[in-house]
């Protein structure tokens, strides 16, 4: 156990659903807090106004419980600690750790304009204003409106990552970046650091477009006094087309695999396998035993390419294995909007009991269990054509049928025994009634074992799908 206690933090944009790259950053964060009894923090940066939403934070929150990501601290939002970041920005004024600077945004862009069209790069660092010296002065003296800029330093940075080993920015691509903006707002860089300080973060565990950020937090932290974090960037996720994952190459939001059917331990395991490895060959583990097995030091620097195909067999182990309870929790919606009502809790549950290993999501499920709910089926004349010919195959599932009616208990093994002693009286093959049979009580082709489909229909249905089946026979 390392010192002081880890604390990590998980820390959303609120700008739309969460991003199963985003997922996968909070993952990690929850694993490493678990793995080392840390706390890990759920930190909300709603600071840009205009692209934040309460109701996506709210959607934020509820993904992360879905997906089984646990935070002991928060949500706190940003937006809320404003004057913490004022206070920060100025401090570092005070100190001369930060300047104020009093270029128009018009004045910069024209100035970045200028020097792109040379092959060259804007960076602003103190004595480099496009402003004469004397212009400032007029300006400070008018009491113009300025930015505060922080003064970074000029020696590398270098830092330890724990993705990608040892990173070094060199000095001459450093600028002085604005912590406080002309209308007195803080900046992204001010409100995360001062926020990572007052949260005492120990790791930041964050998608790799944050690098370059990266030697601005650390010359922050430094000036403000306070214990540089463990930063470990995440490569990002690609889609098939190896392009950054996002809607256009397919699903890349929890809530669009949730509304998939997949389930939450599913997806859980997936990401975390998406960019880390056990070091061995397991690839099906629950919350725990990844917990268990985590280190950072087998988390992945190369990008990661997300596999529909692999979430969706993970997905079918999941169904496979999962507490019964627990995949007719989350079934639920998928029932209900297959039209499959509850009336009756435990013919519903062995229904799905039924059919879990035969489908991949929680939605094939749903389809394939609908037919165990239909009154009356209707039978694709496609399917049945072969059936149709056959001249007595309605006089025997007639006779089927009354040996049904009056077979007791009506359970597979008694099923069983009538079909083949049927059959066997009749000098016909056991499949040449277990394949109507099947048509007949759930209009398809393939499914569970026979004997397990009669026993859940039940006798007096069962009954009702041969009846109307000879019908459709004779019809
Ligand atoms: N709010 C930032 C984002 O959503 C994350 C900042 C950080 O983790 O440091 O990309």
């Amino acid at each position: 156990m390392p010192d002081s206690p880890v604390r990590v933090r998980f820390a959303p944009s609120p700008t739309g659903f969460l991003h199963v790259g985003g997922a996968r950053t909070a993952i990690y964060n929850d694993l490493l807090a678990q793995k080392l009894g840390g706390v890990n923090i759920l930190r909300i940066e709603d600071t840009d106004r205009r692209r934040s939403d309460e109701a996506m934070t709210r959607q934020i929150e509820d993904a992360l419980r879905w997906i089984g990501v646990e935070w002991d601290e928060g949500p706190y939002l940003q937006s809320e600690r404003l004057d913490r970041h004022l206070e920060r920005a100025h401090q570092l004024l005070a100190e001369g750790r930060a300047y104020r600077a009093y270029e128009t945004p018009d004045e910069l862009d024209a100035e970045r304009a200028r020097l792109q069209k040379v092959g060259e790069t804007f960076r602003y660092r103190e004595g480099r204003s496009p402003l004469a010296a004397d212009e400032i002065a007029s300006r400070a003296d008018a009491g113009a409106p300025f930015a505060v800029r922080f003064r970074m330093p000029s020696e590398p940075i270098r830092f330890v990552d724990l993705v990608r080993g040892e990173v070094e920015f060199l000095p001459e691509v450093f600028d002085d970046f604005i912590l406080l903006r002309s209308d007195g707002s803080p900046t992204y860089h001010m409100s995360v650091v001062t926020d990572d300080i007052d949260m005492a973060v120990t790791h930041v565990i964050r998608g790799e477009d944050h690098l370059s950020n990266t030697p601005k937090h650390i010359a922050l932290f430094e000036r403000l006094g306070a214990t540089v974090p463990t930063f470990a960037h995440l490569p990002m996720i690609l889609g098939q087309n190896r392009k950054r994952l996002s809607k256009r190459s397919g699903a890349a939001s929890v809530e669009e695999f949730r509304s998939q059917g997949i389930l939450p331990q599913a997806l859980y395991n997936y990401l975390a396998l998406l960019g880390w490895n056990p070091g061995d060959e397991r690839e099906v583990m629950s919350r725990e035993t990844l917990v268990e097995a985590f280190t950072t030091e087998r988390l992945n620097d190369s990008a990661a390419v997300f596999d529909p195909e692999k979430l969706a067999w993970m997905n079918a182990q999941y169904m496979s294995t999962l507490d019964l309870s627990e995949i007719l929790s989350h079934a639920a919606p998928f029932l209900t909007a297959a039209g499959i009502g509850v009336a009756d809790p435990d013919y519903l549950a062995a229904a799905v009991d039924l059919l879990r290993t035969r489908a991949k999501t929680l939605a094939e499920l749903s389809e394939l269990a609908a037919t165990y709910f239909e009154e009356n089926l209707a039978y694709d004349p496609e399917l049945t054509a072969k059936f149709r010919s056959q001249e007595d195959l309605a006089e025997h599932l007639e006779q089927l049928a009354a040996r049904y009616a009056a077979v007791e208990p009506f359970d597979k093994e008694g099923l069983e025994r009538e079909l083949r002693a049927l059959a066997e009286a009749l000098e016909v093959k056991a499949g040449q009634l277990i394949h109507p049979v099947r048509m007949a009580l759930t209009g398809a082709k393939a499914g569970p074992p026979l004997f397990d489909v009669v026993e859940l229909v039940g006798r007096e249905a069962t009954a009702r799908h041969l009846a109307n089946f000879v019908a459709h026979l004779r019809g």
